[in-house]
């Protein structure tokens, strides 16, 4: 049963997947050195191997295939391994001693990107990472409409730094029942000044050299304080605070964007594995203003040390008006 630990010197929750246990040759790192010397074990998110997964939620798929089975292009399934379950009616709260938890409820999903093996994100062909966003999309709005959810992250882990333990190219989202505390300063600074955070710094950033790049409806920018070096946001220049709620000529727009500048990234900083992350506003609540999505994205080229885990402060070697510039210097997006 996974739940949620009150940590109560930081003051925030932990996930503990609490009652089973890896062995220490089950965590990736060591997996990945097995693998590499065994060869691959059979990978489960390929096509025809769709037995090996949890049953279907959702797929785009070729007129005439069945679910379960060959035919699909875009692919959603619960995650084997998930973090939160919708077992439960409500969310309980427990206390022990000074402790508390609650139940793991939510939904956890990975959305597998192509039933291809060894082709990455970036090297999708357009039309296929346009059905990739709309079943993000979709997955969302069957998410949100379950009132007992209030935070739906979508993300994607590349590589081993970044936290992948399969290679095959997938997303994934994660369903909470409460909002995630890093979140606290959109809505802090929309009650203090009444103002859209993210359209503020839109509005302060137009001409400045931390501007990676601009399309019809999207910024590709270096953040102002960024935790990683080379970290990027990309935003919708219009006031929006859900990513499903895109329109297909955004969706078009985003999918070049996306690509390009994964390529670009990628080229540019010799491979590294990455994360990405998009942050829309709460749902089921009603204190959603001042919230604008927008999509993370943070190569992993250090990692963490003490100072930050202690501090909680990031330490970053590279300031973001030189990645920034070194980043454009080598962007190729393509429409
Ligand atoms: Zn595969
Ligand atoms: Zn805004």
């Amino acid at each position: 049963m996974t739940e949620l630990r009150r940590d109560m010197v930081r003051d925030s929750w932990v996930l503990i997947a609490n009652g089973k246990a890896l062995k220490p040759s089950d965590f990736p790192i060591y997996k990945s050195m097995i693998c590499s010397r065994l060869g691959e074990e059979i990978c489960p998110f390929c096509e025809g191997n769709e037995a090996l997964t949890t049953g279907e939620l959702d797929a785009f798929r070729t007129p005439g295939s069945l679910a379960n089975q060959e035919g699909w292009l875009v692919r959603a399934i619960p995650n084997k391994f998930a973090m939160f379950k919708m077992n439960k009616e409500i969310l309980e709260y427990h206390s022990s001693g000074i402790y508390s938890r609650c139940n793991g409820l939510g939904q956890h999903e990975v959305v597998i990107e192509t039933p291809q093996h060894g082709i990455q994100l970036h090297e999708l062909p357009a039309d296929q990472i346009i059905l990739l966003i709309k079943m993000l999309q979709k997955r969302f709005k069957v998410l949100a409409s379950d009132t007992r959810i209030k935070y739906i992250q979508i993300y994607k882990n590349k590589g081993l730094f970044a936290g992948a333990s399969q290679d095959h190219s997938h997303s994934q989202i994660l369903a909470y029942p409460m909002v995630p505390d890093r979140n606290k300063g959109v809505p802090k600074y929309f009650e203090e000044h009444r103002r859209c955070l993210m359209c503020q710094i839109i509005e302060e950033e137009s001409g400045k050299d931390r501007i990676i790049y601009e399309s019809d409806h999207f910024i590709i920018l270096s953040p102002y304080a960024p935790r990683f070096s080379y970290e990027a946001w990309i935003i919708p220049k219009e006031h929006q605070r859900y990513f499903a709620d895109i329109n297909d000529e955004e969706i078009k727009d985003l999918q070049a964007v996306l690509k390009g500048y994964l390529a670009s990234m990628l080229a540019c900083l010799d491979n590294p594995s990455y994360n990405i992350m998009i942050n829309s506003a709460p749902v089921n609540l009603h204190k959603q203003d001042g919230y604008h999505w927008y999509i993370e994205i943070i190569p992993r080229l250090v990692i963490s040390n003490a100072v930050e885990i202690a501090s909680g402060y990031f330490i970053n070697p590279v300031d973001p008006e030189t990645a920034a510039e070194i980043i454009r210097n080598e962007l190729l997006i393509e429409f």
